[in-house]
């Protein structure tokens, strides 16, 4: 079966990976698209030391259901969570299933991922797809779902407008999501192509340099890097309230003290509710389709690779046969 391999940070095709046997709770899926994601290109780097299978943003197929799951489930369509929780542990106790403390991480950490034909899951973090999302909607899901987790975190917050610093892969679906929330909408884009992308929606693009202090209620950085959060920091009034959407490649130099005395709420926000961002697709509520720059065999991964490695790229879509 074809798999791409990662080991201590080179990518290879290989055409003999083997899937682990099920076990109880688990089902064997036939992936039938892989997305490929701004922390794919990162454990390409070194991060989270990860060696296998990666990725996590998938569309697939129950292919065999193993013991103690639902025969039922054969040949639905499906997305797994990406957290693969034990069920045991406090967090999940209080189904913080996200915050699972022995958690597995779908080709991340400790979990085969999807660029391979198939791939081993708990049954019991799948979602079915309507038809009415396509296969190349349904890659979108998990990405989307992270996004929606900043409603779920604003959810009791009282805020008129918001900054959404950056607009690449994860930005994009941010502002789609946000405009949902019928806020005054600013959206710091880089580059034209950014802009483009979001036209129609909403909200207004400008450029960094526009930003002034004290501007919004939230600002959120998703521009993976400490100038976006400084940018986001700098445009909050006070009693502000920073959303986190970056992992930072180094731990920032932050004024502490500006944010005691402005009283500003830090939100670190990571993955998110699935089901939300499948009712937001099938309601025809967001827009992913102008985000796929193209689809690659598992074959042409180095083309792929490459492609989604180009500035301003957005989404490459890998098919695994
Ligand atoms: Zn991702
Ligand atoms: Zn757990």
């Amino acid at each position: 079966m074809k798999a791409l391999n990662l080991k201590n940070g080179t990518l290879t095709l290989s055409n003999d990976h083997l899937v682990s046997q099920l076990s109880y709770g688990e089902v064997l899926l036939q992936v039938h698209l892989a997305g490929i994601c701004g922390t794919d290109l990162a454990l390409l780097n070194g991060y989270a030391s990860f060696n296998g299978v990666p990725g996590h943003e998938f569309v697939a197929e129950v292919f065999e259901t193993g013991a103690g799951v639902d025969g039922g489930l054969k040949g639905k369509r499906v997305v797994a969570e990406i957290n693969q929780w034990c069920g045991e542990c406090d967090q999940c106790a209080q189904k913080h299933y996200r915050h699972c403390l022995n958690r597995l991480v779908i080709g991340i950490r400790g979990h085969q991922g999807c660029f391979a034909e198939q791939i081993v899951v708990k049954a019991n973090t799948l979602h079915i797809i309507p038809d009415s999302i396509d296969d190349r909607q349904t890659v979108f899901i998990e990405p989307l779902a992270a996004a929606f987790r900043i409603v779920e975190q604003l959810r009791l917050h009282d805020y008129r407008d918001v900054m959404l610093v950056g607009a690449g892969r994860l930005g994009q679906l941010i502002a789609r999501v946000m405009v949902l929330q019928k806020k005054q909408l600013t959206v710091v884009v880089r580059h034209a192509r950014q802009r483009q992308l979001l036209q129609g929606l909403r909200l207004d693009c400008i450029d960094e340099l526009a930003v002034e202090a004290k501007m919004v209620d939230v600002a959120i950085d998703a521009t993976g890097q400490q100038s976006g959060l400084m940018l986001a920091l700098q445009a909050l009034r006070p009693q502000g309230i920073c959303v986190m959407k970056s992992s930072y490649p180094a731990p920032a130099e932050i004024d502490l003290t500006k944010l005691v005395i402005d009283e500003i709420e830090l939100i670190g926000s990571r993955c998110g509710p699935f089901s939300m961002a499948i009712e937001a697709l099938k309601n025809g509520l967001i827009e992913t389709e102008s985000l796929i720059d193209a689809t690659f065999l598992i074959n042409d991964f180095q083309v792929a690779f490459a492609l989604a490695q180009q500035k301003g790229s957005m989404k490459v879509l890998i098919k695994p046969y």
